[in-house]
């Protein structure tokens, strides 16, 4: 007998009955594709990508019952809601239940009356339900935010891994569908391996999704921003991710006073309020959404035109899980990070914060790491991010990110390059960023001194400069691959091959020139005020005549920060 497979043709035809959409998006097509021939999936789709279209239109061409797993109760609900809304029969069964609503459920189901089933994946791991399951036609176990099976993964979630013994003792096995926004190696290799995916078509696609612009902004005063951010852009929902309860509440309250319809949303909050602010945001009756990182899984809400960090997240996973709430209609929306220095120390105390063991460790400080440099990056964001999620792109620029936009011009800056990367050579290259800035603005202190570091020919050349700033251009250069940093809580700073490039003359470095402190809009602004007391102009003038001194005392010496063989 020849049974004819369902045709692609068909699923648009479900896609339009159902869900009214004329077409599947980039990515849908082949996903569902691979599943209509009963080939197990990985689909890499971004946040808002629209996953979960590519099991349930596949699940209405299925024989059988497809089992969905799913993470979050609330995620379910909504889910089967749209679902039941639509005339799709779907249902879910969870701890909110009775014990009569599940057996019905589960004569639902064995009746043939169901087509998807939602449930956590603890309930696998119960006997009684693996009974259950064992006597219904599944076709199909279709397992969302499949990261969570992973420990490289940013919610790594034990009960995953009981997604496949439970595929594996039902009497057939059925199709074995993943679905996930994280797209890093590890992760990938992780969900094929525990989920036991059976020779699977692995399909990634659309993470740089091209309606959303792009930002870091690094030292702008962060608190003045958003207020002035969330003012002009009032009439626009928006998402404020911050990384502490406090920094939320206090945010919250300034956005407040300042007249702005803004909610807030953190661990730390009775449930009642928060699914009163969670809904309240969904129904614009807030604009502006403050809140923590425990804010947005499974949040469906389409006209998000901003996400704003005010913290820098703690690696990229989160960040683009994150970023990806804005503009899932497709609608031009921006995704802005502020950076600061200190987010490094927090993301840090955080890490040493979290009780795991040191190979967790070393891959959290391994992935900040990554992070931090995507920050500090002078490259196409998108490339950035396409770069590290190791997605293939077309090398052209999107126009449309800070870096693009940056309207610096490029400088040559091979000879500071030459001292920094001098300096750390000196100073054997076993010190971190802030001791080599430190070294290189000529400070006295303690540590410098006890290690003699006053006396190096790199000592205090770059007095112009403020050891933050010599830091930032040290960063910027470990982004650009010159210099890189070792694993662990205290990095140190290490040349590449290209450094060694850069030092013997090989190479020039081209960098965006150096955003003087004022230049952010913040500063911009500060800068009409000029501080006239009596201390402030002697300082200032003190300054000047010390540089002139040390540029006079640099002229004399020959380039010796251009030594590598010492
Ligand atoms: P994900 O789980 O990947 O984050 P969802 O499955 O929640 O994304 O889908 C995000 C939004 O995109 C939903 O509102 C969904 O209805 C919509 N969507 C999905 N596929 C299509 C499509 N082919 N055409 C138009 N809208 C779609
Ligand atoms: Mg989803
Ligand atoms: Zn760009």
């Amino acid at each position: 007998m020849n049974v004819e497979l369902p045709t692609l043709d068909k699923a648009r035809e479900l896609l339009q009955k159902y869900y009214g959409y004329p077409d599947f998006r980039e990515g849908q097509t082949q996903i569902v594709e691979s599943l209509l021939t009963g080939k197990d999936t990985l689909g890499i789709l971004p946040t808002g990508g629209g996953k979960s279209i590519c099991y349930q239109i596949p699940a209405l061409l299925a024989p059988g019952l497809t089992l969905v797993v799913s993470p979050l109760i609330s995620l379910m609900k909504d889910q089967v809601d749209a679902l039941t809304a639509m005339g799709i029969p779907a249902a879910y069964i969870n701890s909110t239940l009775s014990g009569k609503e599940v057996n019905d459920r589960i004569r639902a189901a064995r009746r043939g009356d169901l087509k998807l089933l939602y449930v956590a994946p603890e309930r696998l791991e119960l006997d009684w339900f693996r009974q259950e399951m064992s006597e219904l036609p599944i076709s199909c176990v279709a397992v969302d935010e499949a990261h969570c099976v992973s420990q490289w993964g940013h919610d790594f979630r034990t009960s995953y891994l009981a997604v496949s013994p439970f595929v594996e003792s039902l009497p057939e096995r059925p199709v074995v569908a993943a679905f996930t926004a994280t797209a890093t190696p590890e992760v990938t290799e992780d969900m094929v391996r525990l989920l036991r995916l059976d020779d699977p078509s692995v399909f990634i696609t659309g993470l740089g999704r091209d309606n959303l612009a792009m930002s870091v902004l690094r030292g702008e005063n962060k608190r003045e921003f958003i207020l002035e951010y969330a003012r002009t852009h009032e009439a626009q929902a928006g998402i404020i991710y911050a990384a502490t309860r406090k920094d939320v509440d206090d945010l919250h309250d300034r956005l407040r006073q300042a007249g702005i319809a803004a909610g807030r949303y953190h661990a730390g909050m009775g449930d009642e309020e928060r699914d009163a602010m969670q809904e309240a945001f969904l129904y614009d009756d807030i604009r502006v959404m403050v809140a923590t990182n425990a804010f947005g899984m499974g949040i469906d809400k389409s006209n998000v035109r901003y996400v704003i960090h005010y913290n820098m997240p703690k690696n990229m996973e989160a960040y683009v899980q994150e970023a990806g709430r804005a503009g899932r209609d497709g609608e031009p929306s921006e995704c802005i990070l502020l950076f600061s220095a200190q987010d490094i120390v927090t993301q840090k105390f955080l890490i040493e914060q979290n009780p795991q063991d040191d190979l967790r460790k070393k891959g959290d400080y391994r992935k900040l790491q990554q992070m931090i440099e995507y920050c500090y990056t002078n490259k196409c964001l998108r490339w950035a991010m396409l770069d590290y999620f190791g997605e293939k792109h077309d090398h052209k620029p999107c126009g449309n990110c800070s870096s693009c936009l940056d309207d610096r011009e490029l400088v040559d800056m091979t000879r500071d390059a030459q001292i920094i990367f001098s300096c750390i050579h000196r100073m054997r290259e076993r010190f971190g960023v802030s001791m080599v800035a430190s070294v290189l603005k000529g400070s006295q202190n303690r540590k410098v001194l006890q290690y003699g570091f006053d006396k190096l020919p790199t000592y205090a050349m770059m007095p112009r400069r403020t050891e933050k700033e010599i830091s930032e251009l040290i960063n910027e250069f470990v982004a650009e691959g010159y210099l890189m940093l070792t694993e662990g809580q205290y990095p140190v700073v290490r040349l590449t091959a290209k450094a060694a490039e850069v030092l013997k003359g090989q190479r020039e470095v081209m960098q965006r020139a150096p955003r003087p402190v004022q230049e952010s809009a913040a500063g911009r602004r500060r800068s009409n005020r000029y501080d006239l007391s009596p201390s402030a102009v002697n300082e200032t003038v003190f300054e000047q005549l010390r540089l002139i001194r040390r540029d006079l005392a640099q002229k004399e010496h020959v380039p010796s920060y251009i030594i590598f063989n010492d």
